[in-house]
């Protein structure tokens, strides 16, 4: 790395001490781009790392809301708007009771490249809170929801930033989001994205995060001449990223031995074929159950408790030829990267956001495996949020099969950019160079046109 990175983030952890997630996503993007600097010594003049790396705006509040025992609770609210080059902030809601504004700011970060990448104008945002919806009465959930945006509101627009959702926030919770900000502005705008398809939500939205990750996956394999067809597969998480993921492997032909909560996991060796999956489905969905009772319900199945501070995580030590990780970040450590690569993994593709650390990433590319970065392999659900907020602005809707076939290009045009610049770029078959250079580009040369802003 060069001296000028390496001063970069001593000056990023100095600045922002206590944001170990920012520290990491910065890092990894800035290894990237010393190769951009060297050939490109005017962004480096210009700032424009630096201007990226530092919000355009943090947004913190406080979000006082009444139970239905008529207890006061107090949660904390964030909006990070990270960039506005090239559209409207854009990015999910997250309510988790993990959330911080550092792991905010990785997301946001992460956000502005992925966006770019989508080929469509939007900018990189981030929110949410340390609300735990989890367990918690629809009741609960929606006082939230409309406490929240009570001050939120005032910060979002369908041009200046539109959120979506992400951990912990689904269609009910962008419904009662929905419906205080109509409320409050008394106007029916395309202000959040994941909306019901009876109010203005796109076809293919809660499909799209987990599709696009596997039509990833299909490209990158056909950089080999091979597909998923017969291919095992290990999927965790069990949330809307992992089941629309399992949906479309299984479409595809391959089989998925795997499924999780924060809990657990299930190893079914016969495949969780559709109508398991519409299972998980219900359970998650409707229930909010817990995974566990997936081996009450199919016997065969074997449910294991996890324990996060362990040094690795069963699920990853299957035999298996792709993993999807589609829970949360740095679920997959050193450990767990090296138990893929001895199981004989060598397709991954990141369904969450930042699932690997930095050492198993040195591992995936030492090992010169198909490894989809997520700010390029699960960048579907931002493209079709962006799809939403045209069909918005036409006031007219596509069908599913045009929504999916625009999806499909998307995610062709991300892999192709990846796949061509990381060949520009010296380093063929990177696509953590390729994704982290390709989203920068387009970035810092539109921040280049607007001037110091
Ligand atoms: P979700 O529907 O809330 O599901 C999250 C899943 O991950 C649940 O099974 C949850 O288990 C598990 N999980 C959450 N935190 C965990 C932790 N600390 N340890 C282990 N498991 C954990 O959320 P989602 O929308 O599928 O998001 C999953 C990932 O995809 C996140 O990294 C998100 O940022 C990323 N992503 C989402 C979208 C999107 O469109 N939704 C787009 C791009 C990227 P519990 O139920 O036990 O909490």
């Amino acid at each position: 790395m060069s001296q000028y990175v390496n001063d970069l983030l001593a000056e990023v952890k100095a600045k922002n001490p206590s944001e170990p997630e920012f520290h990491q996503a910065v890092n990894e993007v800035a290894e990237s781009l010393s190769i951009v600097f060297d050939r490109h010594p005017e962004y480096r003049t210009a700032k424009i790392l630096e201007r990226i790396i530092e919000p355009e705006r943090v947004i913190s509040f406080r979000v006082p809301w009444v139970d239905e025992q008529g207890e006061i609770n107090i949660n904390r609210g964030f909006r990070i708007e990270m960039n506005s080059a090239i559209g409207p902030y854009k990015g999910g809601l997250r309510f988790h009771p993990s959330v911080n504004q550092g792991i905010l700011k990785f997301l946001a970060f992460e956000q502005v490249f992925k966006n770019s990448l989508t080929t469509l104008p939007m900018g990189g945002g981030k929110g949410g809170s340390d609300f735990d919806p989890k367990g918690k009465s629809d009741l609960k959930i929606m006082r939230f929801c409309q406490a929240f945006m009570s001050e939120l509101f005032r910060h979002i627009g369908p041009n200046t930033d539109v959120p979506a959702g992400d951990i912990g926030v689904g269609g009910r919770e962008i419904g009662y989001l929905f419906g205080q900000y109509k409320k409050l502005r008394n106007e029916f705008t395309g202000i959040l994205t994941g909306k019901g398809l009876n109010w203005g939500g796109s076809l293919i939205r809660p499909e799209a995060t987990g599709y696009g990750t596997v039509y990833f996956a299909a490209e990158m394999l056909a950089t080999r001449g091979e597909t998923l067809e017969g291919k095992t597969c290990l999927v965790s998480g069990s949330g809307n990223v992992a089941q629309y993921t399992i949906e479309k492997i299984n479409e595809l032909g391959g089989k998925v031995i795997t499924v999780s909560d924060s809990s657990g996991y299930i190893y079914d060796e016969a495949g969780i074929d559709a109508e398991r999956l519409a299972y998980v489905m219900e359970l998650k969905n409707v229930k909010r159950g817990r995974i566990k009772e997936y081996a009450e319900k199919y016997t065969s199945a074997v449910y294991t408790a996890t324990d996060p501070n362990a040094d690795s995580n069963p699920l990853w030590n299957h035999k298996a030829e792709c993993a999807f990780p589609s829970a949360t970040q740095n679920e997959i450590n050193k450990n767990d990267a090296q138990h893929l690569i001895n199981n004989g993994v060598y397709v991954v593709g990141e369904g969450a956001n930042m699932p690997t650390s930095q050492d198993g990433i040195d591992i995936f590319l030492n090992e010169k495996i198909l490894y989809g970065p997520g700010k390029a392999a699960n960048a579907g659900g931002v493209a079709v949020s962006g799809l939403e907020m045209s069909q918005n602005s036409m006031r007219y809707p596509w069908s599913r099969e045009e929504v999916d076939t625009k999806l499909q290009g998307i995610m062709k045009d991300i892999h192709r950019t990846c796949v061509d610049t990381s060949e520009r770029f010296g380093t063929p078959g990177n696509y953590v160079n390729g994704a982290n250079i390709g989203g920068f580009l387009k970035v810092a040369d539109s921040m280049m046109d607007q001037g110091v802003v």
